[in-house]
């Protein structure tokens, strides 16, 4: 009797104290490219752009503790056909969660990414490096608009592209619920399902809000309460005309607990006013995020 009683309670301890500290710890590293080709006030930038994810991710949601590291690379291609690529993401590995009681996914569990990779367009088609910018990639290096497919929210139509897809799902409809409700509640009332870009070509497709209908001409008229456009918000495949009007809505942070993470109960202040002004959108075409 005793010793049972002994082992329920070593095992409720342990489970109090992983469920106090589990989280993730986040860290940046540079490629000795990007050591090169970025100043060390850019280089903050990326420190920057991993503390304001930090600052609205927990942990997971199987309460493990881990350490993610975002690698940061440099590239450099010129504007072609209207658009210049400002950067691409994604993760690094990915691997099972635990177990998670009622998660949507078929088998209870997650597929996280272990670790990410981000690279970013040094060519000066590309602009100055902008703190959004550096924040959408590291979305898709999480996992945003990545691990949809993986975690059962999202079907792009095409097997092979994800471990795992969303049975009855269909491109351009994103059905995560935590994301979904809070699209219903900012943008759409009557939304069955977020919509998802269709245009924009490989890499931009199917991993982002839906900005451009399918000839590409950009959505108009999609605002929340404060009259944030959503043609602004960090998550879409087209940056921002003026980098002070991106914003992170609720909808993608909603997201990431679509695809197993846990967010500090908190919320952050509104993104808007975490936003540099300082920095300055320098071409007139359309940027593309990827
Ligand atoms: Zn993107």
């Amino acid at each position: 009797m005793s010793t049972s009683s002994t082992i329920l309670k070593a095992s409720l301890l342990a489970f109090s104290i992983a469920s106090v500290q589990a989280a993730i710890t986040f860290n940046v590293s540079f490629t000795a490219d990007a050591m090169n080709d970025f100043t060390p006030a850019e280089q903050q930038l990326f420190t920057d752009g991993i503390a304001f994810w930090d600052n609205i991710i927990d942990g997971h949601q199987d309460n493990g503790n881990r350490t993610y590291t975002l690698t940061v690379d440099t590239f450099s291609t010129p504007a072609s056909g209207g658009s210049v690529t400002l950067g691409s993401a994604g993760p690094s590995s990915v691997f099972f969660s635990g177990v998670v009681a009622g998660a949507n996914t078929s088998d209870e569990r997650f597929i996280l990414a272990g670790g990410g990779s981000a690279r970013f367009n040094t060519h000066p088609d590309a602009g100055s490096l902008r703190a959004s910018t550096i924040r959408h990639e590291i979305g898709h290096a999480l996992g945003i608009g990545t691990l949809w497919e993986d975690n059962e929210v999202y079907n792009d139509g095409n097997s092979g592209t994800g471990n795992r897809s969303l049975v009855g799902g269909i491109p351009g409809e994103y059905l995560g619920a935590n994301a979904l409700a809070a699209y219903q509640a900012e943008f759409d009332a009557s939304a069955t399902f977020i919509p998802v870009e269709l245009s924009g070509g490989s890499g931009t497709a199917h991993g982002h809000w839906d900005e451009s209908d399918d000839s590409g001409r950009s959505l108009t008229g999609i605002t929340n309460a404060s009259g944030q456009d959503l043609r602004d918000e960090l998550m879409t495949g087209f940056a921002s005309p003026n980098e002070a009007d991106s914003f992170l809505s609720e909808t993608s942070r909603q997201s990431l607990i679509d695809i197993g993470f846990t967010l500090h109960s908190i919320p952050e202040p509104s993104s808007s006013l975490l936003l540099g002004l300082g920095f300055t959108a320098l071409l007139s075409g359309r940027r593309r995020k990827k």
